[in-house]
């Protein structure tokens, strides 16, 4: 446990997948003026540097927001989908020099409108005080509440939130096993509250069981409870000798009309951009009851 830290991983491909996705729930959420309460679960420090520290040994970016940046400069057309996403990551960054990556609370805090509240929950100990300071930054701080507690166990008592409006990102680093079942034991939980919650859950397809059967698991969940869902997974490259992460997916509980049609414009490019080898692809389904 703790040995997680999200900066060897910011920037990579799996965060390309899982903001894009995120941005487009939150401006989509914000078309109404009332209120929305955004949750982010498993927050990480907020905002990580590419140019020194973890991600330099890692070297993740470079399969993901380098090598988007420089299809984009490149001359290739990059769609709004992808560029309202983009827009994120150059406002905290020079024209020159990518520096900087923003992390999902950097990201959903610029997102933020006044009548707005974002509520982030990180567990490790060093992050914790990271993301605390990083938050105390932002002009928008106020409306942040950052909490030191286990989310998993603690996502029910926010829901639902006092509009009735909100989107709840579930982000775990699944270093421990376990976090497959909390996951499925808090989504349980937070339906049971807010069934008509927007929910959206990120994670790794590895060779694991745990990971292959999360989708299923999930629509089953969904059956009890909702009437739709989305389901997109990005694969870079399919080299199954090598350790690292090669694709990902995202799940999405009562996701917009509107996502299956932003997915569809953005992930072929996106493929086409960060794909490595002839197993680069991507899948998007959704169903609705
Ligand atoms: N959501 C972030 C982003 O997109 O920039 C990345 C988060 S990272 C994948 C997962 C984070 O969750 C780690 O920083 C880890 O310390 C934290 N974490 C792990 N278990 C947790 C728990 N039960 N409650 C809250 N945070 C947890």
């Amino acid at each position: 446990m703790f040995s997680y830290r999200h900066a060897f991983h910011a920037g990579s491909h799996a965060d390309i997948l899982k903001h894009l996705t995120l941005v487009h729930l939150v401006e989509y959420l914000q078309e109404k003026p009332v209120a929305l309460t955004i949750v982010d679960t498993h927050a990480g420090a907020g905002i990580y540097s590419l140019q020194d520290g973890f991600a330099t040994v890692s070297k993740e970016a470079e399969g993901g927001i380098f090598r988007l940046m420089k299809f984009k400069e490149a001359g290739n057309p990059i769609p709004e989908s992808i560029q309202k996403y983009l827009d994120y990551i150059e406002a905290e960054n020079t024209a020159e020099e990518l520096n900087t990556y923003p992390g999902s609370p950097f990201i959903l805090a610029r997102l933020l409108r006044p009548q707005d509240r974002l509520k982030l929950f990180e567990l490790h100990p060093k992050e914790i005080d990271i993301l605390r300071h990083n938050i105390d930054e932002l002009e928008c701080a106020k409306q942040i509440d950052v909490y030191a507690v286990d989310s998993f166990s603690r996502l029910k008592g926010l829901l639902p939130p006092p509009s009735r409006r909100g989107l709840v990102l579930i982000d775990p680093s699944y270093e421990d096993k376990q976090d497959y079942r909390y996951l499925e034991e808090a989504i349980e939980e937070a339906l049971q509250r807010f069934a008509t919650g927007c929910y959206a859950i990120w994670y790794p397809i590895l060779s694991r069981r745990e990971s292959a059967a999360l989708p299923d698991r999930m629509k089953k969940i969904c059956a009890l409870h909702i009437r739709s869902w989305l389901h997109a997974e990005l694969r870079v490259e399919n080299a199954p000798r090598e350790r690292r992460l090669q694709a990902s997916g995202m799940f999405i509980l009562n996701p917009p009309w509107t996502l299956e049609k932003h997915l569809a414009e953005a992930l072929p490019v996106i493929t086409k951009a960060l794909g490595i080898d002839g197993g680069a692809q991507f899948l998007l389904k959704s169903f609705e009851a």
